[in-house]
């Protein structure tokens, strides 16, 4: 009988030779020198280095919010870096979530609102029932009325992931998603985003600071200088604070 052929699943989100430089010339900063990663469907990977080995500039790529200088950045079969930007757009808003440390919400505007706004924006009708749907998701159910003003810190961050989750995401991106929140809070929206991967079969990709944080993920990737160099499966606290502390981080 001939060979049954495995099928490998496509990964969520690739980076294949990414490089990014910002600037042009001998003051060019090279802030990626050449990443490839893969990033499989249904796993939580998080993403370590030092200040400035370009941790913020790789998710900024991996997500499509940022053309990479060289090499290119795959969302399972199609390859987005070369995308025009209203297609770039589109598929972004359909397959990609992003979190951001500071919320960035939109203070004058009601917390379903927020959650509608990137869907708006595109053009796309945004369904009452998906806007409630995501709010009770991430545990805010009946706020939908509020102003982020009238939120806690946790709270206003569950809103920019009910924001980033309303499309239904195949991968989220989060950027120190726990970075201005205290410990407490900072566990809950870990929590949430665990579950995400564990009960939606989501992929997520966040980067941190925190070895705590990182101990949630499936996976940590230690950057410095713009390139990967160490990749790390499920490792233990120790290991992630030790590793973390010889890269200076
Ligand atoms: P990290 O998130 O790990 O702190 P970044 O990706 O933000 O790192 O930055 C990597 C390097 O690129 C740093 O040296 C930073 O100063 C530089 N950099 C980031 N964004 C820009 C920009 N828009 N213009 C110029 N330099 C930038
Ligand atoms: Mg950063």
């Amino acid at each position: 009988m001939p060979p049954i052929p495995t099928m490998t699943a496509e990964p969520a989100a690739r980076a294949e030779g990414l490089h990014r430089a910002y600037g042009r010339g001998a003051a060019a900063v090279h802030a990626l020198r050449g990443v490839d990663l893969a990033f499989a469907s249904g796993t939580f990977t998080a993403v370590m280095g030092p200040s400035g080995s370009g941790k913020t500039s790789l998710l900024h790529c991996l997500a499509g919010m940022d053309r990479p200088t060289r090499g290119a950045v795959w969302w399972g079969g199609t390859e987005v870096s070369r995308l025009p930007e209203r297609r770039l757009a589109h598929l972004r808003r359909s397959r990609v979530g992003f979190v951001f440390q500071a919320f960035n919400l939109m203070p004058a505007m009601t917390v379903a609102q927020n959650v509608e706004l990137p869907g708006r924006l595109a053009g796309t009708r945004v369904d009452r029932a998906e806007v409630l749907d995501a709010l009770a998701r991430v545990g805010l159910a009946g706020r939908e009325g509020h102003r982020p003003g009238q939120l806690s810190g946790g709270q206003q961050q569950r809103v920019a992931i009910a924001r980033a989750l309303v499309s239904r995401p195949e991968i989220l991106f989060a950027d120190e998603p726990t970075g201005a929140l205290d410990r407490a809070t900072g566990h809950e929206i870990l929590a949430l985003l665990r579950a995400g991967v564990d009960q939606k079969g989501q992929s997520c990709v966040m980067v941190t600071h925190d070895p705590v944080a990182a101990a949630y993920a499936d996976r940590v990737v230690f950057l410095a200088d713009g390139r990967v160099v160490d990749d790390l499966d499920r490792p233990a606290l120790s290991v992630i604070i030790d590793r973390l502390a010889r890269l200076g981080g």
